[in-house]
């Protein structure tokens, strides 16, 4: 059983931003987080006592990815597609209430409801309005 969660955010100086996206798993092993954007790096931590946070930088993408997947059992690609996957299914169940309607909630927090029972369907957090 692995949790999947995919955060996107903005970094960079001010006039030159980059958009990143962070992948994390939390799975029997500990989590991973594969992090792309204007730097590219890999952290994970093990579940085992005393393990510390390993982080990997400057080894070029495919490596990260070949870590990614061999602590996951799942490419990045297809562990980005998990909460999407997870979210469409949301979607149908809600899609006989009516619309569904965006609104905003704490900063940098945007989230999709259903316009019927008023359920959440979805959650954005853009860490970059806050920082
Ligand atoms: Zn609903």
């Amino acid at each position: 059983m692995s949790t999947v969660t995919v955060k996107h955010g903005v970094e960079g100086p001010h006039h030159d931003p980059y958009s990143y996206d962070e992948i994390k798993v939390f799975n029997h092993r500990g989590w991973i987080m594969i992090h792309l954007g204007l730097l590219e790096y890999v952290e994970f931590q093990l579940n085992t006592p005393g393990a510390q946070k390993v982080r990997i930088e400057h080894r070029g993408v495919d490596t990260l990815y070949s870590v990614f997947e061999a602590f996951t059992g799942m490419t990045a690609d297809r562990a980005a597609k998990v909460p999407l996957d997870l979210q469409s299914r949301k979607y149908r169940e809600h899609s006989a209430h009516g619309e569904p309607v965006v609104m905003r909630g704490y900063p940098g927090e945007t989230l999709t409801v259903c316009g019927g029972c008023g359920e959440v369907l979805d959650y954005d957090f853009n860490e970059s309005a806050i920082i």
